[in-house]
């Protein structure tokens, strides 16, 4: 067999660290869950009980490593911040039952899904595509990846946000409407998910806007921190 030649050189596999590991964690496909704490949908206007968690994603080479500077994104005025506990999968399936989904998780970090919230918005309104209001360029900030095997499967604990110091979010993984191991289970209906394969999996109450210079700073109880500056 042939090696596979390519036209020019593949670009770059996203990774993300491991904690106490040289190596690092390849990533392949980045999915959110939307509206997944109840007072964060109420925020978004919504209704918790009308509107169930749904499903979006965002390129592989939108993460970013925790501590970076990043540019305020392009073509919008109001970047929001979401912490969010992220699930990183060490193996995959289909339909995998709810009671076998943490079987599928490597590990955990806290992360952030940067949103264009003026551009999510105005989609919504008009029925279109959200991707570019929340999958766009170094839009999914990530902390190190502590294994499971060490930390277990977090189910409550304080996941909290602050900016330039002030608390903003301060939630409980308790609170997630569909836990972990009911996103591995009602994803992989749609998905075949994979190894590699990071899961956001909702943000609580409390998002909000940042502005250049702004430093964000995430943790979650027993899992990690992330953090990162927006440049001036
Ligand atoms: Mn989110």
């Amino acid at each position: 067999m042939s090696e596979t030649q390519f036209l020019f050189a593949p670009p770059p596999r996203p990774s993300v660290a491991i904690d106490g590991d040289i190596r690092r964690f390849p990533v392949r496909r980045i999915f959110c869950v939307g509206l997944n704490y109840a007072a964060h949908a109420r925020e978004m206007g919504k209704d918790p009980g009308a509107e169930p968690p749904f499903f979006f994603s965002k390129p592989a080479d939108a993460v970013v490593v925790s501590g970076s500077v990043i540019p305020y994104a392009p073509m919008t005025r109001n970047l929001h911040y979401e912490i969010e506990l992220v699930a990183a999968l060490g193996s995959g399936g289909a339909n995998i039952l709810r009671t076998q989904a943490l079987e599928r998780v490597y590990g955990y970090a806290a992360g952030i899904d940067l949103t264009r919230r003026d551009l999510q918005k105005q989609a919504r309104d008009e029925g279109k595509p959200w991707d570019l209001a929340k999958g766009f360029d170094q839009s999914a900030p990530i902390g190190s990846i502590r294994p499971a095997e060490r930390i277990g499967h977090p189910s409550s604990g304080q996941i909290a946000l602050s900016v330039n110091g002030a608390l903003r979010q301060n939630g409980d993984l308790a609170d997630m409407i569909l836990d972990v191991a009911g996103v591995i289970a009602e994803l992989s209906r749609y998905v075949a998910l994979a190894t590699g394969d990071l899961i956001f999996t909702g943000t609580p109450e409390g998002v909000g806007p940042l502005v250049p210079g702004d430093r964000v700073e995430g943790s979650i109880a027993g899992v990690g921190e992330v953090s990162l500056e927006i440049a001036r």
